[in-house]
């Protein structure tokens, strides 16, 4: 390492990246170009001689930019955001720059302590229970993503419970969750051993806006328990990833304490916006929980990957996902005097992610994290009135957070419930390249997601989206009219 060129080159890349910034606006908010166009541009082996950085850069700006679909562009309004930031931006450079690997204390004893730290602020600041600080039993830890954080979650309380029930009951085990909750679940539980037949994903439907019903759970635990089955884990999502439902953590929190379940809330999204007090209450109930979540790289201006989990018992990570080999044998590990994350998650390696997060929180400082969320809010009841002054249009179920779930109405004889039409409203706003938006489906009905968080967004943005969205509508309508 060649400390001048480092300055010299990052320099350069600081500037390109600033420009990217400058101008990108300028391009397709979704990328348009056919599956396999890098192949043919570019050589099917690596150089055998160092090439120049501007040629690199050449190539950046002619090859790659266009195959990149551009999540910090402020006309970007899919999936969930994920969001960038200066602060974000440097704490990642300054992980970057060290590029420590910080698997156990000992490894860079700041990594650590700056985690637990950091977790206990960002705890604080969500009013979570005093359990889930690291100055107890439990604590945070910084994940890759939700659903690292569900699936690490998930296998201790797998093995808590095949502690008390027998190694053998591995096929009884039963998983809780709503047919909202995100595919991550699903995923835990195939890589954690339970049988796909057991993981019941509970019907939801419009009249609870889409949130799990005390009542269901309650009828299939019974159900399940009468059959000889072990109920162990239950999943509850605030701020579902189709349409931002909230799960009502208090009572499924109190069926699961009642039952010995382990009980998660997944709040990847909307947990952001309880840092707000007249949100905060969507979360109430996580007393409840034995864990929580949420990603502070989707609505909390840090740069992706950064997914906070809180624990309320930090031995039952370690029982199910400690391993203790020769070769990391420490003194301050084996005298139990420090935390050592990597027995709390799936690889022993880490990086010093908690720089990123520590800088947004005090670059920003909480005033601004709940302007910066209030006003992505605001930014969508806009756009909710905009949609609902338009008698083509419905926004299907009351808006929460910064998500509006939309649709154009079909036509009284519509064999489909007017699926088709929105899936080509959908395919033809994208390919204007001038916003981004995704689908879901409720109910059986093919929905836009219109989903506000980018961090440059403004007004304007989202009165020229909803502009593009007017006038392609009137333009499908005209042709399915013909
Ligand atoms: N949970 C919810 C509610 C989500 O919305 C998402 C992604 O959007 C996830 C989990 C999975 O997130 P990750 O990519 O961090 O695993």
């Amino acid at each position: 390492m060649d400390a001048d060129q480092l300055r010299e080159h990052a320099h350069k890349m600081v500037d390109f990246i600033a420009d990217y910034y400058k101008s990108i606006e300028n391009f397709p908010v979704l990328s348009q170009v056919e599956p396999g166009y890098l192949s043919r541009m570019l050589p099917d082996s690596a150089p055998n001689h160092p090439e120049s950085l501007e040629d690199i850069f050449n190539d950046i700006s002619a090859k790659i930019l266009p195959g990149v679909t551009h999540w910090q562009s402020p006309n970007y309004f899919a999936y969930f955001p994920s969001n960038s930031s200066i602060a974000g931006f440097l704490g990642e450079m300054l992980s970057a720059g060290l590029n420590i690997v910080g698997f156990s204390w000992i490894t860079s004893p700041a990594a650590t302590e700056l985690e637990m730290i950091v977790l206990d602020w960002l705890a604080k600041l969500l009013k979570l229970p005093d359990d889930f600080l690291s100055g107890g039993k439990g604590g945070g830890v910084i994940q890759g993503t939700a659903s690292e954080a569900v699936l690490v979650v998930l296998l201790a309380a797998r093995d808590k419970m095949l502690r008390t029930v027998g190694k053998n009951a591995l096929e009884k085990l039963v998983v809780y969750a709503s047919n909202q909750t995100h595919s991550a679940l699903q995923k835990a539980c195939q890589i954690g051993g339970i049988q796909p037949e057991n993981c019941r994903l509970l019907e939801t439907d419009s009249t609870s806006n889409y949130a799990l019903s005390p009542d269901v759970l309650c009828e299939a635990i019974a159900h399940d328990i009468a059959i000889g089955l072990i109920p162990f884990f239950l999943c509850a999502t605030v701020g579902t990833t189709s349409s931002t439902a909230v799960d009502p953590l208090l009572p499924l929190g109190k069926i699961a304490k009642s039952k010995g379940m382990w009980f998660h809330v997944d709040a990847a999204y909307a947990g952001s916006a309880c840092i707000c007090p007249e949100y905060r209450h969507y979360i109430d109930g996580v007393e409840e929980a034995d864990s929580f979540n949420m990603n502070a790289h989707k609505w909390f201006l840090t740069n992706f990957d950064c997914s906070a989990l809180w624990i309320k018992d930090r031995n039952a990570l370690a029982q199910s996902l400690s391993t203790n080999p020769e070769f990391l044998k420490n003194k301050a590990s084996q005298a139990n005097m420090v935390v050592d994350y990597k027995d709390w998650q799936i690889p022993l390696g880490r990086r010093f992610r908690s720089l990123k997060l520590w800088m947004v929180l005090r670059l920003y400082g909480i005033e601004n994290l709940q302007c910066y969320i209030r006003n992505h809010i605001k930014l969508a009841q806009q756009f909710e009135v905009l949609v609902a002054q338009d008698p083509r249009f419905e926004v299907v179920n009351p808006r929460i957070f910064s998500l509006v779930c939309f649709r154009l109405l079909p036509s009284q004889n519509s064999k489909d419930h007017g699926n088709e039409l929105n899936h080509h409203l959908l395919d033809t706003v994208n390919s204007t390249g001038k916003v981004f938006l995704s689908h879901t489906v409720l109910s059986g009905k093919y929905i836009l997601r219109f989903a506000v968080g980018a961090p440059l967004t403004e007004e304007r943005h989202v009165t020229a989206a909803w502009k593009v969205l007017q006038d392609e509508a009137s333009a499908l309508l005209r042709s399915f009219l013909q």
